[in-house]
């Protein structure tokens, strides 16, 4: 008896130990999101999303950064498993959490019985940040291949100095290599006079602390004239990582009237939803927290609409996910016809799409969200005879920008959504007339 207790006690110690140890944050909670138990770890995470009110319920710690997690939760049909795993949440710019690069969370859900959930959230910010970067060197030696012919090779020490050219480098330049061997490679950087941004030499900084950089910019000719160029410095040889000592560096350099994709498409690949054409989730909250700066500056308001295709399940069921990407497509397309430029369109995953409009008073967005919800209704999908027709339930919240964050705003709009799901679909709902806690 006495060895159960203490073997018993020494389990839960050790359990406790490894809670506070474990690097990742756990939460265990019920159906309802209560949170039973959480590690620091998970309570740092959450503390950092400001949203101190949600302390105790892990869905509404979320709902502005995530409001899909509910809806995965209420349609996992199993009494127990693994409901997402990695579920990236993008939270954005925290002021709290004192950092460059945009804030992500990795959250796996399993449920653990008919009550009881486990959540475990991980700071991915450094990843994400670091794949898109990879994603855009991807883009760009995609593109690479498109005009393979025209790059040329210099390659320069671990100090910057040129070591050798090769005969492409050459001819772009117009420099013999016995003009540059030696010289420092900023000889062959000519920026815009007062230009802000990186010169060669913190380019190779920048590469020898992530193993490349790519940038666009002039390069210099033989004479003094210049060309435009997209130049990619890579670390080459065998780095020794802890003592970031490199061999030396391999720059390429593509002049940009022979690249197959400009850098407006480029951009447009890591900024847009492939499928609709709509702002993708990461690029819309970058430029939504942009705007909203930008107008609490000015002291005005701002609205945000959410916007969810109603039964969407049901048209992928009926009729093929063909066609249910078609209705997304359509769908993106008349809204996008009827914001126009008066705001930022995004999709922010399935069937759910937001717009935000700037400097907009409660008439405005309620205006513009009956515009919205009446230009889908009208959308017609042509099937052999049928007319598929699809209607969206919209919810919006206008404050002033200058006291909400977009998560804030976001939770408003979306709990407006759901009121006008519930109420029967197919309509807008103000968040300002359902009580706060609905
Ligand atoms: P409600 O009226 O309550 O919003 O019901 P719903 O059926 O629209 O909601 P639910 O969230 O259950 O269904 C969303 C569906 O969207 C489920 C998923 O399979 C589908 N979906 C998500 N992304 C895509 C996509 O890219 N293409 C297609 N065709 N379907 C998608
Ligand atoms: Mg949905
Ligand atoms: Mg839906």
């Amino acid at each position: 008896m006495t060895d159960i207790t203490t073997d018993v006690e020494r389990e839960h110690s050790e359990l406790l130990q490894f809670l506070y140890a474990c690097p990742v944050g756990l939460i265990q909670a019920d159906m309802n999101g209560r949170m039973t138990m959480l590690n620091p770890v998970a309570m740092q995470l959450l503390h950092r999303l400001g949203n101190a009110s949600a302390s105790m319920n892990v869905f509404a710690a979320l709902e502005g950064y995530a409001p899909e997690l509910r809806n995965m939760i209420t349609s996992f049909s199993g009494n127990n498993g693994q409901i997402c795993q990695g579920h990236r949440i993008h939270v954005g710019r925290p002021a709290s959490h004192g950092n460059s690069i945009p804030m992500v969370l990795a959250c796996t859900l399993v449920k653990l019985g008919p009550v009881s959930l486990m959540a475990t959230l991980e700071d991915v910010s450094e990843q994400v940040a670091q794949e898109q970067r990879l994603k855009q060197a991807d883009a760009w030696f995609a593109s690479f291949l498109n005009g393979a012919d025209e790059y040329g090779v210099v390659a320069i020490d671990a100090d910057g100095r040129i070591q050798a050219l090769d005969p492409v480098a050459r001819q772009q330049t117009g420099f013999e290599e016995g003009d540059l061997v030696g010289a420092h490679v900023q000889v062959l950087d000519n920026p815009d006079p007062g230009s802000a941004s990186m010169n060669i030499t913190e380019e190779i900084e920048v590469a020898r602390r992530d193993g490349w950089h790519l940038t666009e910019g002039w390069c210099a000719k033989r004479g003094g004239s210049r060309y435009r160029c997209q130049r990619l410095i890579c670390v080459r040889g065998k780095m020794e990582v802890a003592a970031q000592i490199v061999p030396g560096y391999t720059v390429i350099l593509r002049p940009l009237s022979h690249v197959g994709m400009d850098a407006d498409q480029l951009r447009r690949r890591l900024t847009t939803d492939l499928l609709t054409g709509a702002y993708n989730r990461a690029h819309f909250f970058d430029v939504a927290e942009e705007e909203i700066r930008r107008c609490a500056q000015r002291d005005n308001a701002v609205g945000l609409i959410c916007i969810d295709i109603d039964h969407f399940k049901t048209v992928n069921d009926t009729h093929g996910h063909a066609v249910g990407d078609l209705v997304l497509k359509a769908v993106a397309e008349a809204c996008m016809g009827v914001l126009r430029s008066s705001g930022t369109f995004a999709r922010l995953g399935g069937e759910e799409f937001t717009a935000l409009l700037p400097s907009s008073d409660p008439s405005t967005t309620i205006e513009i969200a009956e515009r919205l919800r009446a230009a889908i209704a009208v959308i017609s999908v042509r099937i052999g005879e049928l007319d598929l027709r699809v209607t969206a339930s919209l919810g919006f919240a206008v404050r002033m920008a200058a006291t909400v964050s977009l998560a804030e705003l976001m939770q408003h709009a979306d709990r407006a959504l759901y009121a006008a799901k519930r109420s029967g679909r197919d309509r807008v709902v103000d968040s300002d007339a359902i009580p706060a806690a609905a």
